[in-house]
Formats: C-alpha cells, structure tokens, sequence
C-alpha cells in the first residue's frame, strides 16, 4: 500500500485533497481502494504509475470502475490475494447479472404463456366448431412446447452459472485459507493468530472455561543462520512449525507469530496442563537431530524458549500476549531451551543475561 505512515501529516493532507479532487474531476467514485490509488498518484513515488495515469488523462480515457481497479491492482496492491478477489469479485458481479436477467425473462416467458393461455380459453369458449376447437388445441399445444423449450434453455443457463458460482466459492475459500496462512510453514499466520485468540478469549469468558498461550522462539537462531545459511534456516522454521502441529491436537492452533516466533493457542487448558504442552513440544523439538540432506553433516540441534501465559478473563488481549513475552523473556535470560510460566517470572527475574 502506497498510503505510507512516513508522510508528514501536512504531505498526507495534500495528498488526500489532491486525490479526492482527482477523483471528483474524473467522476471516480471515492472508494477506499480508489482514494489509495490516487493517493498513491499524487505522493508520486511509483513513476510507472504516473506515467500510466498522466498518459490516460492526455488520451481523455474514462476512469470507470474496472481501469480504476485494474491500476490499483497494477500499481498499489501488493497483495496476492487481493488482486484474486477483485477478479472473483467482477466475475461474481456479471453472474449475479446473468442471474437476475434470467430470472426476469423466465418471468416475462410465464406472463406471456399466461396470456396466450387465456386468449385462447376465451376463443374455446367462444366456438363450439370441432375444426376450430381442434385448431385451439394445436396452438395451445404449439405455445405449450415452446415456453418448455424456453424453459429447459433457461435450466441450462442457471444450471451454468450455478456452477460457475460453486467454483467462485471453492476460489474464494481458497483465497481465504492462503490469506490466513504462513506460505513458508503452512501453518496459521499473525492474521489467522489475532483473529482466533479473540475468538478463544470470547469462549474463555461466556463458557468460564481456561485459555492459555505459549510464545515459542527458537533458541540462537541467528547464529544458526549464520553457520548453514537462510535456506536451511528456513527449513528449520518448517520443521518447528511441523513439531507443534504434531504434537497439538484438537482446538489447540499453533501460528507463525513473527520471523522466528511461533504462538501456540489452547483453549479450554489452564496454566500447569499448559506448561506441560508447552515442555512436551520443546523436548520433542530437542530431540531431533538435524542432518544436512546432501551432505550428511550434522547440524546439531535446536531448541527453543517458551513463554506461558493464562488468560484473566475481560483483561486486554494485549496484556495476556505480553505476559506470555515476559515469561519468553524471562527463559530467555535463564539459560533458553526452557519453559516458564507467568508465575515464575517473579521468582526468576533476578538473575542476570545469560547465554
Ligand atoms: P535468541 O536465542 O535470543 O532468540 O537468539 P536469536 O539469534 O534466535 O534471536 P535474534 O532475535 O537475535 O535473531 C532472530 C533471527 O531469526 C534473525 C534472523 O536471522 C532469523 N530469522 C527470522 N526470520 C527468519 C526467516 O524467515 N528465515 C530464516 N532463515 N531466518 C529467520
Ligand atoms: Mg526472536
Ligand atoms: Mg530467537
């Protein structure tokens, strides 16, 4: 996003009334997607940008609603999924259209089968001629074969866009579930994370059920990196994600929290049965050993330092995180390769950095 927290606050606002006048003079509608995109015009950072819109304005092109978000999608969004939903978005946009249309010539065929029928009741009983009465039935028969025919083209239309709605569904779940998870690890991401520990927090609180957190960093992974390098790094991080998926179950939802952070939500588990979570997960992270694939070198292990934290049901979310972090912070200094409650963090403060 172009909209940057750097701008000075007098650069912001001339930026932001410079875009809304844009916007008014092109009749582009003051979306927060199209407020970005000419926000981003006027800040002027991204020449591609200006120079895409500056030749649009000189070849008097009408900004309407799709070359407003196909320059936003070019030039602002820096995100994968979003430029996936605007396309799911159009293409929802023209099915729903196709629908409605249908629906509306599926209504106007029934009023005009209706009307046929009448007419043709009227002049049945207008006659009592066998000829004219068989000639009625023809047509009727004729009228009542093609509104049918009508009919069936119409099942076939919905029939298509029915599936073509199902298969925008399917997308857009996709979407949603690459959107909420870590593309390195596979695992929840920070999204996923903050959006799941409100719900838990709002569980814990209406069922008077526990809630407890782990923050999880791994142990001088710095200095891992350093000796076998980011790709290996990287695979480290893989396996730290696998170790807590595996050895979780149920509700419980580990997430990659930050770079090397991993968090770990437990529902319905109080602070001992989450120390013990908590203990199994690292001694089981301990115990592998880690082998370069090509080589066979041995890379020795890792470890990594657990913080603990309850949840004290209507505190802040932010307090309950911070919590978990001191007692991160606290295993940290107490040697690492260890978990620590909330509760300990008192009795442990004491001692001075270690390493
Ligand atoms: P400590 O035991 O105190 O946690 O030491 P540390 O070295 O793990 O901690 P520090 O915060 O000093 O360094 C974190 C390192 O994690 C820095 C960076 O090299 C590494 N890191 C963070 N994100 C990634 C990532 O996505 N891939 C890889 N390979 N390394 C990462
Ligand atoms: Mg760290
Ligand atoms: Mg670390």
């Amino acid at each position: 996003m172009i909209v940057q927290d750097g701008d000075s606050g007098e650069d912001a606002r001339g930026y932001g009334t410079a875009a809304m006048a844009s916007m008014a003079q092109f009749k582009v509608a003051p979306t927060p997607r199209n407020y970005a995109l000419w926000y981003a015009y006027h800040a002027g950072r991204d020449g591609k940008l200006a120079a895409a819109v500056d030749l649009l304005i000189k070849n008097r092109q009408e900004f309407n609603e799709r070359l407003c978000d196909e320059l936003y999608d070019q030039f602002v969004s820096t995100d994968q999924p979003q430029k996936v939903l605007s396309e799911i978005g159009h293409r929802l946009e023209d099915v729903v259209g196709r629908m409605t249309a249908m629906m509306g010539e599926a209504e106007q065929g029934t009023r005009r089968y209706g009307e046929r029928l009448e007419r043709f009741a009227d002049a049945a009983e207008g006659t009592t001629e066998k000829r004219q009465l068989q000639t009625l039935v023809g047509q009727v028969l004729a009228e009542t074969r093609h509104a049918l025919t009508e009919v069936r083209n119409l099942e076939t239309r919905i029939d298509s866009s029915s599936k073509e709605i199902a298969s925008l569904r399917t997308n857009l779940d996709h979407v949603r579930r690459e959107a909420l998870t870590d593309a390195l690890t596979g695992i929840a991401n920070r999204k996923l994370f903050d959006f799941q520990l409100v719900e838990a927090a709002r569980v814990a609180i209406d069922g008077e059920v526990p809630l407890s957190l782990l923050i999880c960093d791994i142990d001088h992974f710095k200095q891992f990196n350093d000796s076998w390098g980011h790709q290996l790094g990287d695979l480290v991080l893989k396996l730290v994600a696998r170790v807590l998926a595996e050895g979780l179950k149920g509700r419980d939802l580990p997430a990659r929290y930050g770079g090397e952070e991993f968090a770990v939500i437990l529902p319905g588990t109080a602070l001992d049965g989450a120390v013990a979570v908590a203990d199994q997960l690292r001694r089981t992270l301990q115990s592998r050993k880690l082998v370069k694939k090509a080589s066979g070198e041995d890379m020795g292990r890792i470890s990594m330092s657990i913080g603990v934290a309850a949840y004290r049901p209507g505190e802040p979310l932010s307090r309950f995180i911070e919590r978990a972090d001191k007692a991160l912070y606290t295993a940290k200094r107490h040697g690492r390769n260890r978990v620590v409650s909330e509760v300990m963090v008192d009795s442990l403060q004491p001692l001075g950095e270690q390493h």
